[in-house]
């Protein structure tokens, strides 16, 4: 079963990914937990560039590197994981792109999904939990949490705005894959409705 998260930076997805992977643990289940980027060690070196290099990055390339984290973080990591029977919980994934590299920056979202499939061939999660948060408390939660930003999240508020409304919107396009989450709420409400929904697949 292959359970990613996404919503925007701030939203709580590590906490929540952290809560239920110890709850399926807690029932007995293998779980690999993982993120994009980063995943791996190429994924590492990937991060680095994509969030901390000096200077611009042209929107392609930035797409493109992306990309190339997914492909060998699936690859190497996430369909080896599913073929055994685990349960992989991860961190962002294709609606991440969608939504930064696609409806955040000036890239035709259709064009970005389709070169992550092609880089992931093909695998989609079976559930995706959106949690939904408004640009401005997400800012607050991170001026709280940070001494540094990264190249994304020292984006002004409109571009994490574009990303929040492309978000809902691929959420409402596929109902069945999407469970979305005021994040707002206390993280243990957040994390109950989760586990919810996580009960029926697993
Ligand atoms: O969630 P995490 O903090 O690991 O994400 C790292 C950064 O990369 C975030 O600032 C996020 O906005 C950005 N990102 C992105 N496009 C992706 C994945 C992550 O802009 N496809
Ligand atoms: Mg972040």
């Amino acid at each position: 079963v292959f359970i990613t998260l996404e919503g925007g930076d701030g939203s709580g997805k590590t906490t929540q990914a952290e809560l239920l992977e110890e709850w399926l643990a807690g029932r007995g289940r293998t779980v690999v937990r993982t993120r994009e980027p980063g995943g791996t060690d190429v994924g590492v070196e990937v991060r680095e560039i994509v969030l901390h290099h000096r200077g611009d990055i042209a929107p392609r390339a930035e797409a493109l590197l992306y990309a190339a984290d997914r492909a060998h973080h699936v690859a190497t990591v996430v369909r080896p994981a599913l073929e055994r029977g685990d349960i992989v919980i991860q961190d962002r994934y294709i609606d991440s792109s969608v939504a930064y590299q696609g409806a955040g920056r000036v890239l035709d979202p259709e064009e970005v999904r389709f070169v992550s499939e092609w880089a992931t061939e093909g695998l989609l999660p079976d559930l995706t939990i959106l949690l939904d948060l408004d640009a401005d408390a997400a800012r607050a939660r991170l001026d709280r949490a940070r001494t540094r930003y990264d190249r994304l999240e020292a984006e002004a508020s409109e571009f994490h705005d574009r990303v929040r409304t492309a978000y809902l919107e691929l959420a409402a396009a596929e109902p069945g894959r999407f469970l979305v989450v005021d994040a707002a709420l206390p993280a243990d409400d957040i994390a109950a409705a989760i586990r919810g929904r996580v009960a029926g697949l697993v």
